[in-house]
């Protein structure tokens, strides 16, 4: 049996007197031991226990833990692929590429942090003769932080999850993970589990290094985030969820940094010039990036401004054509579902929105999409069509002039993304909207759509609130190890840095 439903804490799979059943979308149902207070706590304990050795190993030693949780993920690519398509409904080739990404982002944490350029170190040398004071010799390192508590993404069961791009930066940077599993997809969590505990046991670390926590409730989610030997906390889902962790945090006696990456509704600006060129070329890519996955990205496109005008008509009537008669796509869980039935019965009741296109969602949690048309005036009467709809939802919001469209831009709240549909004739006006478009996002996108995050070394996940809760940190790419990083600066120990028998001060001594 490849599957034992325990938990893993401290390189022991641990059950408990509780247990809860998987929702699989097909498949069999499985049963997994439930979280408990206790459970957090030995886990915590060992992480923190964890840390004084791994927060200490070398570049090389944390590299080769990476590359080798890869590698274990890899031999047991196939019943990752089985699980994770039976959990989440998600197709195989969705399943492969993930896991793809997944492997792919350790490997490029391992090398990143083999570059000691990443810690961004600075030595400001002695100058003993100064005057009126002499100055002492200053260098500053990138320390782990400690122990990190990690919740597991819904919408992404492997890049997003057990061992995805929150885990891998975070050991990285030298920080032990205690992971809450998602109970969307446990036995995916499990088996990638098994994958980090192979590695752990290979590279002959402290077993505290990893731990994998699953279901609960909510309790065992604030027990995490409220235990004192956390140290940071890396989250992906829902504005009510992450904000309600975020002041856990925030009112915690020894406050700790929230790393939430909460929702977006991702807008996306067509200008004039591109909207009567490309109209209806706009809008089928439109209605092909909001329905990818079902529309369960944080970077789905979810609002699109435009000027009334025939451009606006094609626009609309192709992604009308694309988005009719489309095969409903399964929805990742009941509940993610039902609030998408909910979010958009809510909008659908509102004055001054209009149907372009009449989705819905069957009892099997398959949803097809629905598209609204509304005015700007509409938009800025009614606060929640600014919300996100999470799943395969557009709403189009005509507009009459390019000073309405500076101020729909003023008005957002932060964003993941923000798009422009632009061509040579646009110049002017793109130049005149950017400089508010950078105050809502962290990644402006021009002729292009959201959906798909590149993980490299320049791409920003993030954005203000409510996108994050992080302001100017990113969760993807090889920056997001940052969050996991405390500035540290040596006055004067260098001198001493061969006694003390440190690592960080023996290399900043050396470089
Ligand atoms: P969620 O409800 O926010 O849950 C995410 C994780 O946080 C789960 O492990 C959940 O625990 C935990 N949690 C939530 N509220 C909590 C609280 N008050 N106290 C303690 N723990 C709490 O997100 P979800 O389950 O992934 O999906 C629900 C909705 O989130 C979706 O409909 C969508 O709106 C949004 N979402 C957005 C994104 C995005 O990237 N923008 C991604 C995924 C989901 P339990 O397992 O115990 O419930």
């Amino acid at each position: 049996m490849a599957l034992h439903g325990k938990h893993l804490i401290a390189g022991a799979w641990l059950g408990a007197d509780a247990s809860f059943a998987s929702d699989p979308v097909f498949g069999e149902s499985r049963t997994f031991a439930a979280g408990t207070t206790a459970l957090v706590d030995q886990a915590a304990q060992a992480a923190e226990d964890a840390f004084w050795s791994y927060s200490t190993t070398s570049a090389e030693t944390r590299a080769a833990f990476l590359n080798t949780i890869a590698d274990e993920i890899e031999a047991r690519a196939d019943l990752v692929t089985q699980f994770g398509c039976e959990e989440t409904g998600l197709p195989e080739a969705r399943l492969q590429g993930e896991r793809g990404r997944t492997t792919g982002q350790l490997r490029l944490f391992a090398s990143h942090i083999l570059d000691a350029a990443y810690l961004g170190e600075k030595h400001d040398p002695a100058l003993p003769d100064r005057q009126p004071l002499p100055r002492s010799d200053l260098r500053m390192t990138k320390r782990p932080i400690g122990p990190v508590a990690i919740f597991g993404a819904s919408n992404f069961p492997l890049a997003f999850s057990t061992a995805g791009g929150d885990t891998a930066s975070a050991l990285a940077a030298g920080c032990p993970v205690v992971l809450r599993g998602h109970a969307a997809h446990p036995a995916t969590g499990e088996i990638i589990a098994q994958a980090v505990h192979a590695a752990i046991q290979k590279c002959d670390l402290h077993p505290g290094v990893f731990s994998l926590i699953q279901g609960g409730g909510f309790e065992v989610g604030q027990a995490l985030v409220r235990h004192p030997l956390i140290a940071a906390v890396g989250f992906t889902g829902s504005l009510r969820g992450g904000r309600a962790l975020y002041d856990l945090c925030a009112q915690r006696p020894e406050p700790i940094p929230f790393f939430g990456e909460l929702g977006s509704v991702n807008p996306m600006f067509l200008m004039p010039e591109a909207l009567s060129a490309r109209g209806a070329e706009i809008g089928a890519g439109w209605a092909a990036s909001l329905t990818m996955g079902a529309g369960q990205f944080c970077t789905n496109p979810g609002v699109v401004f435009l000027l009334e005008s025939d451009g606006a008509d094609a626009f609309l009537a192709a992604a009308k054509g694309a988005l009719e008669g489309q095969a409903a796509q399964t929805m990742l869980t009941p509940g993610i579902a039902e609030t998408f039935e909910k979010g958009r019965g809510h909008i659908a009741r509102m004055d001054g929105v209009t149907c372009l296109v009449k989705g819905q969602v069957a009892s099997d949690r398959a949803a097809t999409p629905t598209v609204f048309v509304t005015s700007v005036e509409d938009w800025f009467r009614n606060d929640d069509l600014s919300e996100e709809v999470f799943g395969p939802f557009g709403l189009v919001v005509k507009l009459s002039s390019l000073e309405q469209m500076h101020e729909v831009a003023k008005s957002l709240k932060g964003q993941l993304t923000c798009t422009v549909q632009c061509d040579q004739g646009d110049l002017a006006a793109v130049q005149s909207l950017l400089p508010i478009l950078e105050r809502k996002a962290g990644r402006l996108l021009a002729n292009g759509f959201p959906t798909g995050v590149e993980v490299c070394d320049a791409m920003v996940h993030g954005g203000p609130y409510p996108a994050t809760t992080n302001f100017g940190a990113t969760s993807v790419g090889t920056m997001a190890i940052e969050r996991w990083l405390r500035l540290v600066c040596y006055q004067d120990l260098a001198e001493f840095a061969g006694n003390l028998k440190l690592q960080q001060v023996e290399r900043a001594v050396v470089r």
